[in-house]
């Protein structure tokens, strides 16, 4: 009898899954709790498979080998729980995928800095003539391209959420980019759930493979050294010590193992900012790892494009810079940003805030920030912190509305900084659209 793969979600995830469980002769039955949209549906029935919609049918699941949830859906949905119960092994996409690809795998997790790194890795092994794939938590799902493109190389982002149901998957360079408290509502509001969750990335390596953090990560240098992995672990970062290690000075970025040390020097790297020379360290280690030359890494770093939304420069007007930054949805990612502003700011804020504690930015923005844009529909709590320090903040609640007074405000050579520190989704279909509008309004201007 053929085996059968229950898929709970019928998002990206779920639909790369049935794609490759098809492919591979499995049964496969989709079942999704809302609506499944339209293409998804015609992609089903053209390759013959069950689904349906509005619904969890419990009983359609009993005979099941495995049970795939997408990674929205929280461990602790009634379905989940009851087919735990019955004991059927649930896996998560990036489980699944693994298991038909002999492919080398490059995964990296964090709380920040995921896509950045995943882009820039990618493309330094592209620059140096690897046949590798992205995919993950960015553009198709790791399921997918295994089904239509197997490559010989690829690099994943992973969230914590794609770890929590993996039982053998097993990148061979891992990589941590830091850990700050995000998705707590998911992790019943421990923070230790969530940082053991990233941890799993290394919990199936072997000595043979490679653990790359930010040793510069107060949380993350001390859990790392205790999680008891196999895998060899090489910490990046302006402090990094031990014997192998990446970090930077003086324009240069240094990768010392055992055996050989290289200096690579970013003097022209295009990003601003020390969180993306963060991520260059971590990439570059990855490819330095792979053996990838000096010189490819070093030409790589130069004529990287950075990823929209992430610190994007959108237009300099009357000499004020526009900067977009709308993937900044928590504090941490804010922290960044501010700190590589280069002169007065003036700081468009505000969203769903996701329980963000701004007195850690007190510093900064009495530093770099002469006027505050709330943009939302609750800045409350905006108006509490931040009220007694900056004498202009003003409520709005368009984009275009926000982007015309944050132009009234700033001034020759200032610029104006979009980081909301907050989800998007009281006033914008998502994060992309937020940043879309906001440069629209730019352009407007
Ligand atoms: P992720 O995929 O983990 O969400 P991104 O690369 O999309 O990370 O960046 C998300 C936000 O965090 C952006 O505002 C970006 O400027 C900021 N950021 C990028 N890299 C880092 C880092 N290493 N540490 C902190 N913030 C970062």
């Amino acid at each position: 009898m053929k085996e059968k793969i229950v898929i709970l979600g019928a998002g990206e995830s779920g639909l790369g899954t049935a794609i490759l469980a098809k492919k591979q002769g499995l049964n496969v039955f989709v079942s999704e709790q809302g609506a499944i949209n339209a293409t998804t549906k015609k992609t089903f029935d053209e390759l013959d498979v069950v689904w349906e919609e509005g619904m969890h049918s419990f009983s359609k699941m009993l005979d099941a080998n495995w049970i795939m949830k997408s990674p929205g859906i929280p461990s602790h949905a009634p379905i989940v729980s009851q087919l735990k119960l019955i004991k059927i092994p649930v896996i998560s996409e990036i489980e699944f995928a693994a298991r038909y690809t002999s492919a080398t795998l490059i995964g990296v997790t964090g709380s920040n800095g995921k896509t950045t790194t995943s882009l820039l890795t990618h493309h330094i092994l592209v620059e140096a003539g690897f046949d590798v794939g992205l995919a993950g938590n960015i553009g198709n799902s790791f399921a997918r391209e295994v089904a239509e493109n197997d490559h010989e190389y690829y690099v994943l982002e992973i969230s914590s959420f794609q770890l929590d149901d993996i039982h053998e998957f097993t990148p061979h360079i891992g990589v941590i980019t830091n850990v700050t408290p995000d998705h707590l509502d998911r992790y019943d509001q421990d923070f230790n759930n969530y940082l053991n969750s990233k941890l799993r990335i290394t919990k199936n390596q072997n000595q043979r493979d490679f653990l790359i953090f930010n040793s510069d990560d107060p949380i993350l240098k001390p859990v790392v050294k205790e999680s008891l992995t196999e895998a060899k672990l090489h910490g990046f970062g302006f402090e990094a010590s031990g014997l192998n290690k990446t970090h930077y000075t003086s324009n240069k970025i240094t990768i010392e193992t055992e055996k050989e040390k290289t200096m690579i020097n970013t003097l022209e790297f295009p990003l601003s900012g020390r969180h993306n020379l963060l991520n260059a360290m971590a990439a570059s280690t990855i490819a330095s790892l792979l053996q990838i030359s000096k010189t490819t890494i070093r030409e790589s770093l130069l004529n990287f494009k950075g990823a929209p939304h992430r610190l994007e420069p959108v237009l300099k007007i009357q000499n004020i810079s526009y900067i977009n930054d709308s993937k900044a949805t928590n504090i941490n990612s804010v922290f960044y940003a501010l700190e590589s502003m280069k002169s007065s700011t003036v700081w468009i804020v505000g969203g769903v805030d996701k329980g963000n504690d701004y007195e850690v930015l007190l510093p900064l923005v009495r530093e770099k920030v002469k006027g505050i844009v709330c943009l939302g529909i609750d800045n409350h709590k905006l108006l509490e912190v931040f009220g007694p320090v900056i004498d202009i903040i003003v409520e709005t609640q368009s984009m275009s509305e926000a982007v015309k007074i944050a132009h009234k405000i700033a001034q020759k050579d200032d610029q104006v900084l979009l980081s909301p520190a907050c989800a998007s989704f009281d006033l914008f279909k998502n994060y992309e659209d937020r940043g879309n509008q906001f440069k629209e309004a730019v352009r407007n201007l």
